[in-house]
C-alpha cells in the first residue's frame, strides 16, 4: 500500500547566502524524499524561503533599498543553489507570496476560533509628534550597560541584545522626539497551555527524535513554556487578519514555520490532494529537516501550533535535526570569514561529489568538520577509487576487447540475494532518518563489486572459459544497474550516467532491478575526474 509521507525541509533565512552548514542540515531531506518516491509512496517535499523578520528590514534600510528586493535576491539565489544540487522539492517557495498570506491568515482565525490567541495590552514606546506606535529600531537610546547608542533591541556599540523597556533616554529615530509609554494592544499565542501536552509528545519519541532534540526539548520545556506575542509593530511582513491590527504584521516566528502548511496545501492543491486528510493523524508520516539550532521551533513551537489549529493533525514523527559543520577545526562565523557558501562551493565542484561529501560526512551525532583535504580525499578514496573504478574496470575491459559489446551471462544467485538485502537494510536506514550510514551501507554495495570482480579474476577468465567470464561480466552489469537505482536518492546525476553508459532505461523503483539481453557500452567517459 502507497504511504502518505510529508517531508518539511527548513526555510533559510533572506539575508545571507547559503553556506555549507545549511547543506548538511537540508540535504538528508531530499534523500528522504527521494527514497520513498522511488517506493512509490505519496511524498510531499516543500520547504520555501523565509522572507520577513526585522533583520531584513535592517539591511535594506543600510542599503538603502527596499526589504523585498533584499528578499527576492537572496530568493533567486536560494533556488538557483538548490537546483544546482539537484534538490528535488515538490514546491520551494517563499513566505512572500499571496497564497502563503492568506493561508496563515485563516490558520491564525482558526487558532483564535479555537481560543488559543487571544488579546493583552502593553506600555509601548510612542512618538508624539508622528503620533504612532515605534518598532524596536524606530527607537534610538542609551545602553544600559556601555552608556553606548543603542536601538531598541540591540546596542551598536557593545553589541548587547536588549528590550525597548532596559534603553535610557528612548528617542524617536524618524523625528528626535523624546517617546512616552502608551498601552498598546497586541495579540497573543498560549503556549503555555501546551506544556503537558509537548512533554508527552516527546516522552513518546524519544527513541525515534534524534538525540540532541530530544535534549534540546526537554530543556526548553524545563524554562516553562511562555504565551508569544504574535502581532508586531512592523512594515514588513503579513497583515494581522482581525480589526484594529492594521498598523502591525504578523510576526515572523509564527509565520514562518507554517510555511509547512501552506507550502504543503499548496502542492495538495495543485496535485488534487485533499490536504486535511492527507495530514490526519494515522494517515501520514512526517520528516522535518534541520539543524540544531532550530529545534525548539520544531518540536515545540510548531506541534503546539499545529494542536492549537486543529486537534486531528499529525505531529511531528521524525525530527532529523543535524549538529554543526566546522571549518578547518574551527566554528563557522561570518566574523571568521571561514564560510564556504554553495555558490563557491558548487561552481568548484560536481554535484555529486558534494552531494557524497555532505551525505557521507554529514554531522548528524556530532560535529563534524569540513576541510578541502578531506574532500579531495573523499571524493578521490570512494568516487574515483571505489565506484568509479568499478564501472571503468569493467566497461573500459570491455570496449577494449570486444568493442563494448557485453553477451548475456548467467546472473550470480549470491549476489542476487545480497543485492536484494541491501535494499531493504538501505530502505530501513533512510525510513529511520539513518543517511550516513544508509550511504555508508549503499558503497558497501559497491565494494562488494569491487571484491567479486577481483575474486573472479575476469581478466584470467577471458582466456580460459568464456562463458564463466560472461557470467561474471554480467553479474557485474547487473550490480552496475543496481547501483544506479540504488545510489538513486543519493547522487542521482551519476546515476543517470552510468545509465547512460550501458543505455538502460529500467525506471527507477526501490527493488532490484533486473537486466535482459545482450548489451553495448555506449562511451568511454570516466565518471569521475581525480582531483588534486
Ligand atoms: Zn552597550
Ligand atoms: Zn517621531
Amino acid at each position: 500500500m502507497n504511504r502518505n509521507i510529508f517531508i518539511g525541509g527548513a526555510w533559510p533565512y533572506a539575508n545571507n547566502s547559503l553556506h555549507v552548514g545549511h547543506l548538511a542540515a537540508l540535504l538528508p531531506a531530499d534523500v528522504i524524499a527521494r527514497y520513498y518516491r522511488l517506493n512509490g509512496d505519496n511524498v510531499i517535499y516543500v520547504s520555501g524561503t523565509d522572507s520577513h523578520g526585522t533583520p531584513i528590514t535592517v539591511r535594506a534600510r543600510k542599503e538603502n533599498v527596499s526589504p523585498d528586493s533584499i528578499a527576492e535576491k537572496y530568493h533567486a539565489e536560494f533556488v538557483k543553489n538548490f537546483n544546482d544540487l539537484d534538490f528535488s522539492y515538490d514546491l520551494y517557495t517563499t513566505t512572500m507570496t499571496d497564497y502563503h498570506a492568506e493561508h496563515v491568515k485563516a490558520y491564525l482565525k482558526r487558532m483564535y476560533d479555537n481560543g488559543f490567541i487571544y488579546e493583552k495590552e502593553e506600555e509601548q514606546d510612542f512618538c508624539p509628534s508622528c503620533n504612532a506606535f515605534l518598532s524596536d529600531r524606530e527607537i534610538i537610546g542609551v545602553c544600559p550597560h556601555c552608556h553606548g547608542v543603542a536601538k531598541g533591541d540591540q546596542c551598536d556599540n557593545c553589541l548587547a541584545t536588549l528590550s525597548a523597556s532596559e534603553v535610557l533616554d528612548k528617542k524617536c529615530a524618524n523625528c528626535g522626539s523624546k517617546t512616552i509609554l502608551k498601552p498598546n494592544k497586541h495579540l497573543y499565542f498560549a503556549l503555555s497551555k501546551f506544556q503537558d501536552k509537548i512533554k508527552k509528545l516527546t516522552d513518546d519519541h524519544a527513541n525515534i527524535w534524534r538525540y540532541n532534540a530530544v535534549n534540546e526539548t526537554y530543556k526548553f520545556l524545563d524554562m516553562g513554556l511562555i504565551d508569544r506575542a504574535v502581532t508586531r509593530q512592523l512594515e514588513w511582513g503579513i497583515d494581522v487578519p482581525f480589526e484594529h491590527f492594521e498598523d502591525k504584521k504578523i510576526y515572523v516566528w509564527i509565520e514562518a514555520v507554517l510555511g509547512y502548511l501552506t507550502a504543503g496545501n499548496k502542492v495538495a492543491d495543485d496535485k488534487g490532494i485533499d490536504f486535511e486528510k492527507f495530514m490526519q493523524k494515522g494517515n501520514v508520516t512526517s520528516y522535518y529537516v534541520h539543524g540544531k539550532d532550530n529545534i525548539p521551533f520544531h518540536t515545540v513551537i510548531y506541534p503546539s501550533l499545529l494542536m492549537a489549529i486543529d486537534e486531528n493533525i499529525d505531529l511531528p514523527d521524525h525530527i532529523i535535526s543535524c549538529e554543526y559543520v566546522n571549518m578547518n577545526n574551527e566554528k563557522m562565523s561570518k566574523s571568521k570569514g571561514n564560510l564556504i557558501s554553495l555558490n563557491e562551493l558548487t561552481s568548484m565542484f560536481d554535484k555529486d561529489s558534494i552531494r557524497y561529501f555532505m551525505l557521507a560526512n554529514g554531522p548528524e551525532n556530532k560535529d563534524t568538520n569540513f576541510s578541502m583535504q578531506d574532500f579531495i580525499t573523499n571524493h578521490n578514496k570512494f568516487l574515483v577509487g571505489t565506484l568509479g573504478n568499478f564501472v571503468n574496470r569493467n566497461l573500459s575491459f570491455m570496449n577494449k576487447k570486444f568493442d563494448g559489446k557485453i553477451c548475456e551471462g548467467k546472473i550470480d544467485e549470491n549476489i542476487k540475494a545480497l543485492t536484494k538485502d541491501y535494499y531493504n537494510e538501505i530502505g530501513s536506514l533512510i525510513e529511520r532518518g539513518k543517511i550516513k550510514s544508509a550511504i555508508e551501507k549503499a558503497f558497501d554495495y559497491v565494494s562488494e563489486g569491487n571484491r567479486y570482480y577481483s575474486d573472479r579474476k575476469p581478466w584470467e577468465q577471458v582466456n580460459n572459459d568464456i562463458d564463466e567470464f560472461n557470467d561474471t561480466t554480467y553479474t557485474c552489469v547487473y550490480m552496475m544497474a543496481n547501483m544506479a537505482n540504488m545510489l538513486m536518492p543519493f547522487i542521482p546525476h551519476t546515476c543517470e550516467r552510468i545509465k547512460a553508459k550501458l543505455a538502460l532505461d529500467f525506471a527507477p523503483s526501490w527493488k532490484e532491478v533486473e537486466i535482459k539481453g545482450n548489451l553495448q557500452v555506449q562511451n568511454n567517459e570516466l565518471l569521475f575526474e581525480r582531483l588534486q
